[in-house]
């Protein structure tokens, strides 16, 4: 090992504690999210190197921002995320673990097709958290996925909006086009680019997709048994809410790993169809 070598390893570490550090103090994620984050981070930037961790990196700012936009507002409609918006280790590793597995991989068992599931999944994770901040904000209320003509209350499970879906597929090419320039995909010539950025827009949309279906059909939903509001919390109004629907395991966390896994596998299938990867 170098010197450089080991001078490079020890700014990867500051580099990631530093944003951790800054992310607490914006109140982006609590105490358990700081933790959780860090192990993500740590994974991605030593394993996958600076590029892969500025992938992630955009995912992180730009939930930051899209959750704390219009915070009040959201919270008046009772749908905004808890504690302002800070996120702990659960939330944290639902929308993380997927894209270090992906790291882990390239790593280890070696190949570009896991840079390409790599960015389908971030671009999921970033979808699925645009579509719900900003389809929040849709001027019409959503429908829900598995029964179209159904309109739902905004954030209720499985609620789908055409702004949403339009903020997942912009997710989707922002996080495709970040990782062509980055270099994360370093052997997609020119002439491919259309295509790759083809298959992590349709990844994501295939991954926030499955999402939805999982949150209207086996997404724990509880009925609050003081305000009688319908909810994905198994506690409201500081009482235990009643299961009115689905299965008590599968929360929020849950069905974002489930949507966000999808994505990945989605690039990778995607990829190998089209001779990709
Ligand atoms: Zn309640």
């Amino acid at each position: 090992m170098t010197l450089i070598t080991v001078v490079d390893y020890v700014l990867r570490v500051l580099v990631v504690v530093g944003f951790g550090l800054l992310s607490i103090r914006k109140g982006l994620v609590d105490k358990t999210g700081l933790i959780a984050g860090l192990v993500i981070g740590l994974i991605v930037i030593l394993l996958g190197g600076w590029n892969w961790f500025l992938i992630l990196l955009s995912f992180h700012i730009m939930a930051g921002l899209v959750t704390k936009w219009r915070y009040d507002y959201k919270r008046s409609l009772g749908v905004a995320e808890e504690k302002g918006g800070a996120r702990s280790w659960k939330n944290v590793l639902a929308n993380g673990i997927v894209a270090a597995s992906m790291t882990v991989f390239e790593a280890f068992v070696g190949g570009q097709v896991w840079a390409l599931a790599y960015l389908a999944a971030v671009a999921a994770a970033m979808g699925d958290t645009l579509a719900t901040e900003i389809g929040l904000l849709n001027p019409t209320p959503p429908r829900l996925i598995t029964k179209p003509w159904r309109i739902v209350e905004p954030g209720t499970s499985g609620g789908v909006s055409l702004l949403g879906y339009t903020a997942s597929a912009l997710a989707g090419a922002i996080v495709g086009f970040l990782g062509y320039i980055l270099g994360v995909v370093p052997e997609v010539s020119e002439i491919d680019f259309a295509l790759f950025l083809l298959v992590v827009v349709v990844s994501t949309i295939i991954g926030v997709t499955v999402d939805s279906i999982i949150g209207a059909t086996v997404q724990a939903q509880y009925r609050c048994t003081v305000c009688g509001k319908l909810t994905e919390k198994p506690v409201h109004c500081g009482k235990p809410a009643r299961l009115v629907k689905g299965y008590e395991w599968i929360d929020n966390h849950v069905v974002n790993i489930f949507g966000i896994g999808s994505a990945a596998l989605a690039a990778i299938l995607l990829s190998a169809i089209l001779g990709l990867a």
